[in-house]
């Protein structure tokens, strides 16, 4: 069998759905299917067929994932398959390509082509700067309450013109004042926050012919991934980059729509066929990934659902232990559980093992425990390692550095570390840029020489101008560069300065510096960018041997021999702000289905009687999902308090329908 051809190699590995997916040629195909069913292995493989069969060069190819750790790893297999000449493919994410896009030609919008990318931070300083400028009481309009409206009206491709309030509401009528002024914010300092990333690139394909039909030339084919997360903007850009002759293929499962609350738009997978008519559409029912058991659990819960289209999903796998069920007195208890049954099965193998929550708040005990026992474990979101405030310092000086007129930026890092130009100086700074219609860099160069203002304020302000401008003058590799910046800034000098927090910090800068060593960025920009586009799930390396600890919404796309999915508990999983919303608690269902389908071989589920979260201690109910998966596939382990007969979940009638309202 040695003698087959790369190409009969490549299908043989495919079951004849998906081959027919794969090697498709009609213009737009669809390919619909349930959880593990190997979606993602058909992008991957169509991309590896259509260059192997001589079809298109690498270059023609454009495919877009949810996540940069996603595309990285479809570029590996890609590249696994077809060597080198895989590099070419565009293989990443709506934002890093609409980034890649905009570096070329955003100046036909009239914009710079050297931007920075605000980041939620950034957008949160310069929203709170307008409002405060303008009077406007924050505690009254928050700025994450005003940039959430515009988020919105990004995610469905609406400018500032054309935004039309809702009368009623207060935020929506308070956006439409400021939108128009944040862009205009945005714009002043070079910067694109990322909905612009998005509505930029679609404004520049529909106001640049030339610039659509380079694009349109240069991919003729298009391949989108977790194509049911995809909101308006993403469905207009993939329209406006689909050339006549160009064809398209995306993949998706209505059930694993779990991102509605960020503007994702199922109904874009459910009218496909409608949007391309003349679509091939593929279905996948066998399942590679899990046991049959688990299958078996994930369909119970998700098959309740009354929006979705029906799917028959079946696996010839195994049927599998049956999935566990432990009842916790709190959530310490059941952090223990969990790091006793991975100390006690693990045999070192910890990268076999995750844990998802429902929210970020629940890693902390776990997290308590598992450190406590010695098990190593990398925690995906959270705080993330380029938020941290000692991070975004260093970087602020990066970014200022290649674009001085990052205003936010700027503003951060005047007065960090403390060199005497407080609130007052800015305030007088910036009224200097105002009258000279300069930005706050310009007045920071001019300002030594102006006698209206006070001395004490111009000799501070003289001393921190060399600094910035030797350091714009260097020219170093990467990681030099950042060593020259906390330097020449005495910025170790200052985290020392802060006691024992100063000391986490000062590891992280080391942590940063070291990674930057490692790194194979070397231009700023690059690197700049990288870091902005990262998302929660990006920054989880995997291959370390450690247990991952992730929220159900992180885990989308992933798959893991072992799951301990916890905190099953009415007002968790479903979320207690979703309980009144008929579609929302569906899409917590999903949120459910996608957690139990990552499994391959055990799925350990918890629950706990006691928690203490928002603020306080709470009597805690199972959750509904639990009461769906049939009894004979669960096994009940713990529950050792007298309090929780192990009887408790299922026959105390505890889960009788009206007890899911009692809960607050
Ligand atoms: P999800 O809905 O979770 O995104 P998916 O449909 O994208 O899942 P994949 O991740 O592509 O599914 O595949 C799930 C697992 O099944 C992977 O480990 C993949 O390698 C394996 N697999 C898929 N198809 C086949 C096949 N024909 N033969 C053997 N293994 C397969
Ligand atoms: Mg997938």
């Amino acid at each position: 069998m040695t003698d087959l051809n790369p190409v009969q190699q490549l299908l043989g590995e495919l079951n004849p759905p998906q081959k027919e997916a794969v090697t498709a040629e009609t213009k737009a195909i669809l390919v619909f299917a349930g959880a593990g069913s190997g979606k993602t292995r058909v992008l991957t493989y169509r991309i590896a067929f259509l260059i192997l069969s001589g079809k298109v060069a690498p270059e023609g190819i454009l495919a877009v994932t949810f996540t940069n750790k996603a595309a990285g790893e479809m570029k590996d297999r890609v590249c696994a398959l077809l060597g080198p000449q895989g590099e070419k493919v565009w293989v990443s994410t709506f934002h890093s390509a609409c980034v890649r896009i905009l570096r070329s030609h955003i100046h036909r919008l009239g914009r710079r082509a050297d931007f920075v990318i605000y980041d939620e931070e950034d957008q949160l300083r310069l929203m709170g700067g307008l409002l405060k400028a303008a009077g406007v009481g924050i505690h009254a309009f928050p700025p994450a309450r005003i940039l959430k409206e515009i988020e919105r009206a990004k995610n469905r491709g609406i400018g500032p013109q054309d935004y039309r309030p809702d009368d009623f509401n207060p935020y929506q009528k308070k956006a439409a004042e400021f939108y128009p002024l944040y862009q205009e914010a945005l714009g002043a300092s070079n910067a694109l926050d990322f909905g612009d990333l998005l509505t930029f690139t679609h404004l520049l394909f529909q106001h640049v012919p030339e610039v659509q039909n380079y694009y349109w030339r240069k991919f003729r084919h298009i391949l989108v991934d977790e194509y049911q997360d995809t909101n308006t903007i993403q469905h207009l850009l993939i329209k406006d980059l689909l050339g006549p002759d160009a064809s398209l293929c995306v993949v998706g499962d209505d059930d694993q729509s779990i991102y509605r609350w960020r503007g994702a738009e199922p109904a874009n997978i459910l009218s496909f066929e409608r949007d391309f008519p003349v679509a091939k559409v593929t279905k996948l029912e066998q399942n590679y990934r899990s046991t049959q058991l688990i299958l078996q659990g994930a369909n119970a819960v998700v098959c309740r659902n009354r929006w979705r289209k029906e799917k028959r999903l079946w696996t010839a796998n195994e049927p599998g232990n049956p999935l566990t069920l432990f009842v916790a007195e709190d959530e310490e208890e059941e952090a223990r559980w969990v790091a006793g049954c991975i100390a006690e099965e693990a045999k070192g193998e910890y990268g076999r093992y995750a844990v998802f929550y429902r929210i970020n708040a629940q890693s902390r005990a776990l997290e308590e425990v598992l450190m406590h026992w010695g098990i190593p474990y990398t925690l995906v979101g959270g705080v993330r390692f380029y938020q941290r405030r000692e991070i975004k310092d260093v970087l602020a000086y990066l970014r200022v550095m290649v674009n001085p007129e990052d205003e936010v930026s700027l503003k951060r890092i005047l007065n960090v570390p403390p060199r005497g130009i407080g609130p007052k100086t800015l305030v007088k700074l910036e009224e200097l840029a105002r009258q000279k219609g300069c930005s706050l860099y310009q007045a920071i160069v001019q300002a030594p020489a102006r006698k209206d203002i006070p001395s004490a304020m111009r000799k501070k302000v003289q001393e921190v101008l060399p600094l910035l401008e030797k350091l714009r003058a260097q020219v170093l590799p990467l990681d030099e560069l950042v060593s020259r910046i906390i330097e020449e800034t005495n910025y170790m000098e200052y985290l020392m300065s802060m006691g024992e927090e100063g000391h986490t910090r000062l590891e992280n800068v080391k942590e940063f510096l070291a990674v930057l060593k490692g790194s194979e960025t070397e231009g700023v920009k690059d690197f700049l960018d990288q870091v902005a586009l990262l998302t929660d799930i990006d920054e989880y390396e995997d291959g370390v041997n450690r247990v991952s600890l992730m929220t159900l919404h992180s885990a989308k796309g992933l798959e893991f021999p072992v799951v301990f999915m916890v905190g099953l508990e009415e007002g968790l999983l479903p979320y207690y702000l979703r309980l009144d919303n008929p579609e929302e608690l569906e899409e917590e269902r999903r949120l459910c289905y996608v957690g139990m389908t990552r499994v391959q071989e055990r799925l350990h589920l918890s629950c706990a009687a006691r928690r203490s979260l928002f603020g306080g201690e709470q009597r805690r109910i199972p959750s509904r999902f639990l009461r769906d998966i049939p009894r004979e596939i669960i096994c009940q382990e713990g529950a050792s308090t007298p309090l929780l007969p192990s009887s408790w979940v299922w026959e105390e009638g505890l889960l009788a329908e009206e007890t899911y309202y009692e809960y607050e």
